[in-house]
């Protein structure tokens, strides 16, 4: 069984001491890829150096998405945009994240940060064409307003490719979202049997279009599983992944094997990319 964490933080400096053990036992659940996901510009040094510290020493092969994230939109400024342009151009990039929407804590609801999302929202998407990159998307309480600024945006993810990372809205706006052609991001909040909204979302999600509208990620270090957190972890990290493949077997009633390959294929279309599936 191998797998593909499509969300992690793992180049954030608290894995720094143990990455040996880090990449050891995620590969010996089977993780094969994992995608470092981008949060601020000052960041992207450090995600450029855990990529080529793993190519240089770690079967797991480290892709880079350099992005903005809306949640920290009080930190960017034009020239992050720059950088941004500056890391997609030098650097072999899988993706643009994670960027979209959030108004989630509420000042980031006011007229100028909302306004300044959404314009940071749109020069990535302007850049995601330009370098023809799928983008990553990262949305909170504003999934009806990234739907639309995607269709003003002419964003086309059959064709361009993408994933509703840590999908956390409803039922309707999953379907639409996977409608678009994205793939929706399963965390470890799926092992979680109070949060009902969200399975339920999955499930519709399931019985419209089948396993093909998904992708798993850990989220690391957040979003940690709940089966993981019974066995005394409070750090998440890649190999907790499994548990996410776990669960979806069993909530879909279909073999792990099966599952895998099938995620993995997706995780393809999602990313326009070609990766075989591994045979050891
Ligand atoms: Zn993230």
């Amino acid at each position: 069984m191998f797998l593909f964490d499509t969300h992690t933080h793992f180049d954030i400096p608290e894995y720094d001491n143990q990455r040996d053990k880090y990449n050891q036992s995620a590969y010996d659940v089977g993780v094969r890829h994992l995608i470092l996901i981008g949060i601020l510009a000052k960041y992207f040094p450090q995600m450029v150096k855990t990529k080529i510290d793993a190519d240089n020493h770690y079967p797991i092969k480290h892709h880079l998405a350099c992005g903005l994230h809306p949640l920290y939109i009080n930190e960017h400024d034009d020239n992050d945009l720059i950088i941004l342009d500056d890391y997609l151009k030098k650097f072999n990039n899988i993706a643009i994240g994670e960027i979209g929407l959030d108004t989630y804590p509420k000042q980031l609801k006011s007229d100028t940060l909302y306004k300044k999302q959404i314009g940071f929202f749109i020069e990535q998407i302007h850049l995601s064409k330009h370098y023809d990159l799928p983008i990553l998307l990262h949305i909170r309480k504003s999934h009806a307003d990234v739907l639309k600024l995607l269709k003003e945006q002419k964003y086309r993810a059959d064709n361009q490719g993408g994933i509703a990372h840590s999908f956390s809205g409803g039922e309707n706006e999953a379907l639409a979202f996977v409608k678009m052609g994205f793939k929706i991001g399963i965390t470890g909040q799926i092992t979680n049997p109070n949060a009902k909204k969200y399975r339920h979302a999955i499930k519709s999600v399931y019985d419209k279009f089948g396993i093909s509208a998904f992708v798993i990620e850990t989220d690391c270090p957040d979003m940690m599983p709940l089966p993981a957190q019974m066995e005394g972890n409070y750090f998440n990290e890649p190999k907790h992944l499994i548990h996410v493949l776990n669960e979806l077997s069993a909530m879909f009633n279909m073999d792990k094997a099966l599952l895998a390959h099938q995620i993995w294929q997706n995780t393809n279309t999602a990313l326009k990319s070609n990766f075989a599936y591994p045979i050891h």
